[in-house]
């Protein structure tokens, strides 16, 4: 019976991790799917999945657009200026 310790997701790829932090690697491959069902790229920092944290980041994002109209509007003007340049 595995114990929720061992559930975790690096228990299962301890190697793989281990020696892309060793190379220097910023991201790996286990050739496994996530626990979203992703097979996709991990960060080596933390080990999640890449899809899974692109994922993340548009969610933070939006949610940030909602609730801070101050970034909403800063990041408006901020396009429209790189779109001049
Ligand atoms: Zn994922």
């Amino acid at each position: 019976m595995a114990t929720p310790k061992q559930l975790q997701p690096w228990a299962y790829q301890p190697q793989e991790r281990a020696a892309a932090l060793e190379a220097g690697l910023t991201q790996y491959f286990t050739g496994r799917p996530c626990k979203y069902g992703h097979v996709a790229m991990r960060s080596s920092s933390s080990g999640t999945c890449i899809e899974c944290a692109k994922k993340h980041q548009k969610q933070n994002l939006e949610k940030r657009l909602e609730k801070n109209f101050v970034f909403a509007a800063y990041r408006d003007w901020e396009t429209d200026r790189k779109s001049v340049v």
